[in-house]
C-alpha cells in the first residue's frame, strides 16, 4: 500500500507510531428504512435476534474483563445493561414494533429509546432517572450490531493504539487513558475545541480537522501521527518512518532542554518578572512539580469535575475537590471558574434541549442563572472552600453588566448565609469575569468599575469577534487571534481595566503561544495562564524579550490591516531574536507574590 499524507490541525504536540483503531459511532437514523414490507418481518426479526445475541456475548466479555480489573461492584452497571436485553419493556417492545408496526429493527430501537427517555424524564428518583443512560448505551450497542459497525467502547482497547474518530466529545476524551490511547485523529474539530484542550492537558498528541481524507483510515492500518505539525502519515515508507523517528528524537531533546526552564521564574531579558499561571481541567491531571513552577491557577475549569461524574456532584463533593486543590496549591491563588456547560460541553446525565446554535445559546452563566439551585450549590462549595487558600471566583460567558451584578449578588447572598451560620470563608475573595464576548470589550470601562479582575478567553473571543465557529474545521483558516480586530480588543480591554486599577489575565490558548508573547508583554498583561505543557516554552520565550523591542513591535502591529501582515511581523520578530540568551534568566524560584 502506498504512503498517504493526511493533513489536519495539530492541537496537541508529539509524534506517535502505531496502528489505527477506528472508533465508530452507530450510523444516524437516516441510514436505514423506517418501515419494512410484511414479507420481510420474519427475516428482520431474525436479524434483530442475532444482534441481541451478539450484544449479549459482547457484554459478557466486558463483564468478565471488568470484574477482574474493577471488581464485582463496579461491574454491576454492565450487568444491569445486560438485563435490558431480556426485558419485555425494552427488547420485548422493540420486537412488538417490528411485528405490529412493521418498523425496521433500527427504527424500532430508536422508537423504544425515545419512549423510555420520555418516561424516565418524569421519574422523581434521581437514581432511577439516570438509568436512561444505560438504556441508551444498550440501544447503541444493539444498533451497532444491526449495522455491523464496531461499538464505541474504549474499555475494550487493551493494546496501545492511535484512535481515529469522526469526532470525540469532551466527555469521551476525558476518559482516555494515555497508556492505551497514544494519540488520536479526528475528521472534525478545530484548535480550541474542548476536546483539543483536553488532549493537551492529558498529554495525548492529537490531529483534528482532517476533513474528507479521514475516510482513508482503516482499522489496523500503520500510521504516524504528528500532533506538532498537524499531519498523519498512513502506510509510511521505511524512509518516512526513519525521518519521523529522527524528528521525534529532536523534539524530545528540545523538550528536555526546555524543561530546564520549568523551575526558573518567568523573567524577561530586561529583568521584569511575569505572572505565569496554569489552566487546570481535572485536578488529578496536574503534573508533578507544577505548583512550584507557576504562581497559581489562572483557570480552573470546574465543568470537567461535572463531566467526570455519573450525576451532579453534591455541594460537599465539590467542596472536597476545591479544598484539596487549594491545599495542594499551598496558598497560591486559584481562579475557580463557575460551571461552563453548553456549547460543545455536555453532561451525560443532563439532557438539555437541542439548540441550533449552542455556542450562542444556553451556555455557562446563562445556564447557571437559569438553574439557580445548581449555581447556588456550586457557589456555596467554592465560598466554603475559600477558607482553605486563596480563591478567586470567575463567571464565564458574561455578556452584560446586569448578568454580572446578578451573579455577584447571588454570591453575596451565599456569603451572608454562611456568615450567619458561622461557616468560615474568605470575606475578601475577588470576583471577576471571563472577557470572551465582544460586548464586554465594548463596555470594558463600565465592567472595570464593578469586577475585581478580567481573564481574557481568546478561544471564545476569537469565535465571537470574527463569527468563526471554533469547532468547524471548514473555517479554521479564518480562526486566528492575530486578527487585528482581536488584538485591538485585547489591547482595549487591558487599558480600560488598568485605568480602574484592575488586573487582567488571559487563559485562552494565546497566552501560551510564544509568537504572541511580545505583544502580550507590551500590552502589560498581568497574568498569563496556559496549559502546563506550555509553561517552560513560554518562560524560555520571555527570557529573550525586552520591553522596548516588544513595545516597538506592538505599535507596528496595531497599525496593520490584516492577519497575514501581523503573522509575518511576529514571525520575523521571533526569528530575529538572539539565539541562546538562556543564561540571562536568574535562577530563583517562582514567587506567588508576583501576582497582580
Ligand atoms: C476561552 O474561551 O478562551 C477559555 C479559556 O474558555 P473555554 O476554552 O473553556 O471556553
Ligand atoms: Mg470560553
Amino acid at each position: 500500500m502506498s504512503e498517504i499524507r493526511i493533513p489536519g490541525i495539530g492541537v496537541s504536540e508529539g509524534i506517535r507510531f502505531g496502528s489505527v483503531f477506528v472508533y465508530a459511532k452507530p450510523p444516524a437514523e437516516a441510514a436505514f428504512p423506517e418501515r419494512i414490507e410484511e414479507g420481510e418481518v420474519e427475516g428482520e426479526l431474525a436479524r434483530l435476534e442475532k444482534a441481541k445475541h451478539e450484544s449479549l456475548a459482547e457484554l459478557d466479555a466486558i463483564i468478565s474483563q471488568s470484574e477482574k480489573k474493577l471488581g464485582k461492584e463496579k461491574t454491576a452497571i454492565i450487568q444491569g445493561q445486560r438485563s435490558f436485553l431480556n426485558d419485555p419493556a425494552f427488547y420485548g417492545e422493540i420486537v412488538r414494533q417490528v411485528k405490529r408496526k412493521q418498523s425496521s429493527p433500527e427504527h424500532g430501537v430508536l422508537t423504544v429509546l425515545a419512549q423510555l427517555t420520555a418516561l424516565f424524564e418524569k421519574m422523581e428518583n434521581a437514581y432511577v432517572k439516570e438509568r436512561i443512560h444505560d438504556v441508551r448505551d444498550v440501544a447503541e450497542r444493539l444498533m451497532s450490531h444491526l449495522q455491523h459497525v464496531s461499538y464505541p467502547d474504549l474499555k475494550q482497547i487493551t493494546e496501545p493504539v492511535i484512535l481515529a474518530a469522526d469526532d470525540l466529545t469532551p466527555s469521551v476524551t476525558v476518559q482516555l487513558d494515555r497508556n492505551i490511547i497514544m494519540g488520536f485523529v479526528t475528521r472534525a474539530g478545530g484548535e480550541t475545541t474542548h476536546t483539543a484542550i483536553l488532549s493537551r492537558s492529558l498529554g495525548i498528541p492529537a490531529v483534528v480537522g482532517t476533513g474528507d481524507d479521514f475516510v482513508r483510515l482503516q482499522h489496523g492500518d500503520r500510521i504516524i501521527l504528528d500532533g506538532t505539525e498537524g499531519i498523519c502519515i498512513l502506510h509510511p515508507e521505511p524512509a518516512t518512518e526513519a525521518a519521523y523517528r529522527h524528528k521525534q528524537e529532536r523534539e524530545q531533546e528540545a523538550a528536555r532542554k526546555l524543561s530546564a526552564y520549568r523551575e526558573l521564574p518567568a523573567v524577561t531579558a530586561d529583568g521584569a518578572e511575569i505572572g505565569l499561571a496554569v489552566n487546570v481541567g481535572m485536578p488529578e491531571e496536574m503534573r508533578e512539580g507544577i505548583v512550584q513552577e507557576v504562581h497559581g491557577v489562572g483557570l480552573f475549569r470546574t465543568e470537567f469535575l461535572f463531566m467526570n461524574a455519573a450525576s451532579f456532584p453534591t455541594e460537599d463533593e465539590q467542596f472536597q475537590v476545591y479544598r484539596s486543590m487549594l491545599e495542594a496549591w499551598q496558598g497560591k491563588p486559584i481562579v475557580i471558574r463557575t460551571l461552563d456547560i453548553g456549547g460543545d460541553k455536555k453532561l451525560s446525565y443532563w439532557d438539555l434541549p437541542h439548540e441550533d446554535n449552542p455556542f450562542l445559546g444556553m451556555r455557562a452563566i446563562r445556564l447557571c442563572l437559569h438553574e439557580p439551585e445548581l449555581f447556588r450549590t456550586q457557589l456555596r462549595a467554592i465560598v466554603r472552600a475559600s477558607a482553605y487558600g486563596c480563591v478567586k471566583i470567575m463567571f464565564p460567558m458574561v455578556s452584560s453588566v446586569q448578568e454580572f451584578r446578578t451573579a455577584k449578588s447571588l454570591t453575596q447572598d451565599i456569603m451572608r448565609e454562611l456568615k450567619a451560620d458561622g461557616v468560615p470563608f474568605d470575606e475578601k475573595l475577588e470576583i471577576g469575569i471571563m472577557a470572551e464576548i465582544p460586548s464586554v470589550i465594548q463596555l470594558a470601562d463600565r465592567f472595570a468599575k464593578e469586577v475585581d479582575f478580567f481573564s481574557i478567553g481568546t478561544n471564545d473571543l476569537v469565535q465571537y469577534t470574527l463569527a468563526v465557529d471554533r469547532m468547524n474545521e471548514k473555517v479554521a483558516h479564518l480562526y486566528d487571534y492575530f486578527h487585528p480586530a482581536v488584538l485591538r480588543s485585547i489591547h482595549r480591554l487591558i487599558e480600560a481595566a488598568h485605568a480602574e486599577g484592575k488586573w487582567v489575565g488571559m487563559c485562552g490558548k494565546m497566552a501560551g503561544d510564544p509568537l504572541a508573547a511580545p505583544l502580550l508583554l507590551a500590552m502589560e498583561l498581568d497574568e498569563w495562564s496556559m496549559d502546563a505543557a506550555s509553561v517552560p516554552k513560554q518562560k524560555y520565550t520571555l527570557s529573550r524579550l525586552t520591553a522596548a523591542a516588544s513595545e516597538e513591535l506592538l505599535q507596528r502591529v496595531l497599525d496593520m490591516d490584516t492577519t497575514q501582515e501581523v503573522r509575518q511581523a511576529v514571525q520575523a520578530f521571533r526569528a530575529s531574536g538572539p539565539a541562546e540568551p538562556a543564561e540571562k534568566v536568574r535562577p530563583t524560584r517562582a514567587d506567588a507574590s508576583a501576582r497582580p
